[in-house]
């Protein structure tokens, strides 16, 4: 039987900043990580929250995560800021262009924040939920190492490249979608490899280019993107907008990069910011904002129709009063990383040691 133990969010977030201090993290980064996992729990999100930890610390580990780099913010036109991560983990220099993106929107009604050198492993949500609660439009982009076979193909070329969207509402929490171009996300495959359990048909082909429902398989050969050629573009498309566009890597030059296989790849975000009544001249925000609560409640109108993100707002109610369930597994990693007996790479389940 699994067996968990039961950690209030106060303490997901204790233990984690606690370990990645221990670990070698400075204490601005090890506390925007900590912040960025204990979100995760919080909302349930578990690929992105405590199961990442061994990501973090290999990350530095391995040498390729600067522990201490203080992000630089430069200003490159008008309305395009930038931050240089140099090459410390993601979650400090989202921090660091939030609110100048935010600013930036609202005097120029657009504006885009290109995040460059970062080594991302977490979910893209919290920076487009952000600027939403502040009453902005939020688009953000990611790439990622090559995982994902473009269709027709049957070699890894993409990564699992996600996109985050979030609009903002009257009395209520944004409106949030946050989503992978590829059938699943490669935590879920990683989680399910752990687990025992099998993928479903579709999520993946093994190195052969024969479908795969056996989650090793799958991590040696490629994932498949969502919807076939449709998820294939999207992919395509984010890789253009994260990678060329910004000045930084490709999925596939981000992999190479990636001599010590750590999982945690190292390259570009775009984070666009809109202001929604700088796009109407009435500036008649409540009737816009109306307006986009009418398709919601059309939606909702169909039985079994539910809006992205409402599982997360009711998940967000309960762990605030429960806490969360943490694999036991997990909660002893943590306390060896507090207890600095594994400062070396973690051993983990994940891709990083089946291609290593
Ligand atoms: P999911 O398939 O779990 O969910 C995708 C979105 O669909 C969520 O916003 C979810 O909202 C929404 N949703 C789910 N069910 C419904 C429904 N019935 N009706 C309407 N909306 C629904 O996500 P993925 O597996 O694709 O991605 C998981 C995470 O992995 C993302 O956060 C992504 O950023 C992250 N990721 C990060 C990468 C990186 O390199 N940094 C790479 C790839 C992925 P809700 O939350 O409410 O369930």
């Amino acid at each position: 039987m699994t067996d968990f133990v039961r950690m209030s969010l106060e303490d997901v977030y204790k233990m984690t900043e606690s370990a990645l201090i221990e670990q070698g993290f400075n204490g601005r980064h090890a506390a925007a990580i900590a912040r960025t996992v204990t979100a995760a729990e919080r909302d349930e999100c578990r690929h992105h929250g405590l199961f990442r930890l061994a990501f973090y610390v290999n990350g530095l580990q391995s040498g390729q995560a600067s522990p201490d780099a203080e992000p630089e913010l430069t200003q490159l036109a008008p309305s395009v800021i930038k931050v240089d991560a140099k090459n410390g983990f993601s979650p400090l220099a989202l921090e660091t262009g939030d609110q100048p993106l935010a600013d930036l929107a609202r005097s120029c009604g657009i504006a885009a924040l290109s995040v460059t050198n970062a080594l991302n492993v977490a979910a893209l949500w919290p920076e487009v939920e952000k600027l939403a609660e502040r009453g902005l439009v939020g688009l953000a982009f990611v790439s990622a190492a090559p995982y994902v076979a473009p269709a027709g193909g049957t070699k890894p070329l993409f990564g699992t490249n996600p996109m985050a969207f979030a609009w903002p509402r009257k009395d209520k929490p944004p409106l949030v979608f946050d989503q992978a171009s590829s059938e699943c996300a490669r935590g879920e495959i990683q989680i399910r490899l752990r687990d025992g359990k099998q993928l479903e048909p579709g999520w993946a082909i093994g190195p052969d280019g024969k479908s795969t429902t056996e989650p090793k398989q799958a991590l040696l050969g490629a994932q498949l993107p969502f919807g076939g050629v449709k998820g294939s573009n999207i992919a395509l498309m984010i890789e253009l907008l994260a990678g060329p566009l910004l000045g930084d890597v490709l999925s596939i030059e981000a992999g190479e990069r990636d001599k010590a296989n750590t999982g945690a790849p190292c390259g570009g975000e775009l984070i666009i910011a809109m202001d929604p009544t700088r796009f109407i001249q009435s500036g008649d925000r409540e009737a816009q904002l109306a307006h986009g609560e009418k398709l919601f409640r059309a939606l909702l109108d169909q039985d079994g129709t539910r809006l992205p993100s409402d599982r997360r707002y009711k998940t967000r109610q309960r762990t605030a009063v429960e806490g969360v369930t943490v694999l036991r597994s997990l909660y002893e990693g943590l306390q060896g990383y507090i207890a600095r007996k594994d400062r070396q790479r973690a051993a983990y389940e994940g891709d990083h040691i089946l291609k290593s």
